[in-house]
């Protein structure tokens, strides 16, 4: 989809304005000048009786009778045509404005995608340009390729994200029903987080041999990112627990952090597509805005709800809880 100016996007909000309120004029400008011209024939109609005649108040009062149908049926058709014209203007405005906020959400999505894309394979590409023309240390080397490894990771999750999205959006991708074992997923997800974190405190809690029913690959994603968001907004000292249970027909999933947590009113939307907390320009930590939108997604095929709540003191606590 193009994306709209700002420039143009007034225009379009001039023209929509401009349009349904000259519309509505025309339609009170008809209904006066037809009010008018039926009380000025009924006058006429009244005039032509002769005063002499014998039925002339009968007359008369048929003819104001016929007057009064034509006012009622004028406001009656005028209304109609009134309400079908905004429930027009409303759907028109509803619509456009989704797509304004998609078209702005998009904008926001290319520029942080560009720079997300571009600067893992600039690192990638550096560190493998010095690992091949200096003689480093060991010590060095090691560092070096283990900061390329989180470089190439976190490419790997942003492919996966993007392209899974653009799956899920065009209806293509149908989910399989297998028994996955929640718990392996969430082992493995925590410990490739111990292992690209390991300077992080990564605790977690998981039950054994959880089970639900989904698609394996989507459910780790779904841990992965919650665990990655709790890494990026988490705070640099803070904690990350995971823990998993299943408790009386119920698997609940939780992923905590000491972070800035989320304000009240943002809790609703972080879950909306390409929605990211605050300004583009001033935001630090990288990211595309797909992570949540993907969780839920994820959650609502799989029967399962997820929430964020706050942490104590400060922080997020994610929480995914199926229905089994
Ligand atoms: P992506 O996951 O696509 O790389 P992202 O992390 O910015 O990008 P989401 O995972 O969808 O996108 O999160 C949306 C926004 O919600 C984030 O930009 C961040 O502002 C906020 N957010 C998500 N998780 C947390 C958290 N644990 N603590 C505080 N804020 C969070
Ligand atoms: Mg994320």
């Amino acid at each position: 989809m193009s994306i709209l100016k700002p420039k143009k996007i007034s225009t379009i909000i001039f023209v929509y304005w401009f349009l349904l309120l000259y519309i509505i004029a025309v339609l009170v400008f008809w209904f006066i000048s037809l009010n008018k011209q039926n009380h000025q024939m009924a006058d006429l109609l009244i005039n032509e009786l002769k005063l002499d005649d014998p039925f002339y108040q009968v007359k008369a009062d048929k003819i104001l009778d016929a007057e009064r149908r034509k006012i009622a049926q004028y406001i009656g058709e005028g209304s109609t045509f009134l309400a079908l014209i905004l429930l027009g203007a409303v759907f028109v405005y509803r619509a456009t404005r989704r797509q304004l906020r998609l078209s702005q959400q998009q904008q926001n999505f290319m520029m942080a995608v560009t720079h997300e894309l571009k600067t893992p394979i600039a690192v990638t590409r550096l560190n493998l340009e010095t690992l091949q023309k200096r003689k480093l240390e060991e010590a060095q080397q090691q560092k070096l390729i283990g900061n390329t490894l989180q470089e190439v990771s976190r490419l790997n999750s942003l492919c996966n994200n993007i392209l899974l999205a653009s799956q899920l959006d065009a209806g293509s991708y149908k989910i399989s029903k297998n028994e996955v074992n929640l718990s392996e997923v969430a082992e493995r997800s925590v410990a490739e987080f111990v292992q690209r974190f390991s300077q992080r405190k990564i605790t977690a809690e998981i039950a054994e041999d959880v089970f639900v029913v989904g698609e394996e690959l989507l459910l780790q994603m779904l841990v992965n990112n919650l665990i990655e968001n709790a890494t990026k907004y988490g705070g640099r000292e803070g904690e990350i627990r995971v823990l998993l249970e299943a408790q009386r027909g119920k698997v609940i999933l939780v992923v905590k952090d000491q972070g800035t947590g989320i304000a009240d009113d943002e809790k609703e939307k972080v879950f909306e597509k390409f929605y990211r907390i605050g300004n583009e320009e001033t935001r630090t930590a990288k990211g595309t805005g797909l992570g949540l939108y993907l969780c839920k997604r994820i959650a609502d095929d799989h029967n399962a709800k997820i929430e964020v709540t706050d942490n104590k003191p400060k922080g997020a606590i994610f929480t995914v809880t199926f229905k089994t």
